[in-house]
């Protein structure tokens, strides 16, 4: 499961081991074994790494770049 988080400069991040300044945006994500589960061990990753691993991306709205966390909605 992934919850998108804002930093309140406590967390750091578990790849590249960088603490997540404060307020900015990280990703906390269940992970066993390095892949992602429903519910595991909780890992808290930065954008970099995000975009990095593929958790994150940036997708254009109202022609703005905005970053997700979470897959590409389908368009309806
Ligand atoms: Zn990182």
């Amino acid at each position: 499961m992934r919850r998108g988080c804002i930093s309140l400069g406590n967390v750091q991040c578990d790849d590249c081991r960088r603490i997540i300044p404060y307020l900015e945006r990280y990703l906390a994500i269940d992970e066993k074994d390095g892949v992602e589960v429903e519910e595991g061990e909780t890992s808290h990753y930065c954008v970099e790494c995000c975009l990095k691993k593929d958790y994150a991306h940036y997708r254009m709205e109202k022609g703005k770049q905005i970053l997700t966390f979470f897959p590409e909605l389908t368009k309806g």
